[in-house]
């Protein structure tokens, strides 16, 4: 069967061959039976490169461009990505130890997240990896820790701005927060880091996540690299490092629309000459997650059984909040909206009917598609829950009522 494209932006970058979705040069039903099991989630490998290859092609050559492992930190898609990036930023010290078991040397894994404990630091300090501090307290440790091993320590000062990224999905820098060290009191922190005898490396300004106005991060990047050159002023040693942050995003409902990564590469092109005049030495890297990573994959389900209450279908599936808390909607979202979902198999059908689609667990809570109009689908059907690349599998309550766990393939 033919038919037209889905309108919607997040449907449009897999191939439909035979009405079937096509992932990583496979058809879905022959990955399904590849893999051997629903559920299951798919990652892209080309999808993957072609995202960097982008951010390539508009960022300013001089950006260092670092991926933040948590939207993702299956070991295939690191080590796959440890060859395309200029660095990785982990959050845990399990994290750290996926990244050093790719080819990133340990100087281009920074560490950043508050509530590091001391044995944590100290393996980090050993590997000679950058640790971004969150706090005073943690730049005391870290001082004592370094003597301890015997290292010194390679840090740089995680900045709470003194604005926040408006618009963006998650915010993680501006008021009062949990994250880095406000910027007010960096100057007297930095101070400090050269008494101590710290190895200063620079500034992390991160603001916040999930963005899709390119206004926004325009404005962001603006007042970033003035914080950063202010604050530069007070440091030990030059700054090698301005770490600026991400936060770019990526359509997941309709109406939202890709971001114009062309339009942020050019403001920062305009923004970069007046930073490296005042801080000649520093590399200027930004991290991303999610932008990397999410519209390349995608999460697997079969239909179990088709059940009507009422007047109502549901689609009982064998997938459900335990492997994607995110596509349930209770992973940051204030209201529920419906993921991106299409029966994998059947992407288009003249029959179409409008259902819910529940996952196995005793929950209301566990459902992937309220009331959506989809293809009408049978017993083992697949559904497919589209931009499943970030916040999936490693961000989701997997122990949760003891169903059997997802497999994770990148092809
Ligand atoms: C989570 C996180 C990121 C990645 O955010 P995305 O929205 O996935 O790009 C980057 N930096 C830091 C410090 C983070 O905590």
């Amino acid at each position: 069967m033919t038919g037209t494209r889905p309108k919607h932006a997040a449907l449009t970058q897999f191939p439909i061959v035979e009405n079937c979705l096509q992932i990583g040069g496979l058809t879905l039903t022959r990955l399904a039976q590849q893999v051997g099991q629903t559920p299951f989630y798919a990652y892209d490998r080309q999808k993957i490169t072609e995202r960097i290859a982008l951010l390539r092609k508009h960022l300013p050559e001089e950006i260092h461009l670092h991926y933040a492992m948590k939207a993702n930190p299956m070991p295939a898609v690191i080590q796959h990505l440890a060859h395309l990036v200029d660095g990785i930023d982990v959050a845990s010290v399990g994290e750290m130890r996926a990244a050093l078991d790719t080819i990133m040397s340990a100087d281009r894994v920074s560490f950043a997240g508050h509530g590091k404990k001391a044995h944590e630091l100290s393996c980090a300090i050993a590997a000679g990896i950058v640790l971004n501090m969150e706090s005073e307290q943690e730049m005391e440790l870290i001082a004592e820790l370094g003597n301890e091993v015997g290292i010194r320590p390679n840090v740089a000062v995680r900045v709470n701005p003194d604005f926040e990224l408006k618009s963006s999905g998650m915010k993680m820098g501006g008021g009062p927060k949990q994250f880095g060290v406000d910027a007010e009191r960096v100057p007297e922190m930095l101070r400090r880091i050269g008494k101590l005898g710290l190895n200063f490396m620079g500034l992390h300004i991160f603001s916040g996540s999930q963005n899709l106005k390119e206004a926004s991060i325009q404005e962001t990047h603006e007042k970033t690299f003035q914080l950063g050159i202010q604050l530069a002023q007070h440091a030990p040693s030059s700054v090698k490092t301005l770490n600026i942050g991400g936060g770019f995003g990526i359509p997941y409902f309709p109406g939202e629309t890709t971001l114009d990564i062309a339009a942020i590469g050019n403001n920062l092109k305009r923004l970069l000459p007046d930073v490296k005049q005042e801080l000649p030495e520093a590399q200027i890297v930004i991290e991303l997650g999610r932008y990397i990573v999410a519209e390349a994959g995608i999460y697997v389900c079969r239909v179990l059984e088709r059940k009507q209450s009422r007047n109502e279908i549901f689609l009982v599936a064998d997938g459900g909040l335990h492997h994607h808390l995110a596509a349930s909607g209770n992973f940051g979202q204030v209201i529920r909206k419906n993921y991106p979902v299409i029966i994998g198999n059947k992407v288009q059908s003249d029959e179409k009917e409008t259902v819910s689609i529940v996952g196995p667990l005793c929950t209301p809570l566990d459902l992937l598609a309220d009331k959506m109009e989809l293809s009408r689908a049978e017993v083992n059907d697949l559904v497919v829950v589209m931009q499943s690349g970030a916040y999936g599998l490693t961000a989701s309550p997997t122990a949760f009522l003891g169903h059997p766990a997802a497999v994770e393939v990148l092809v």
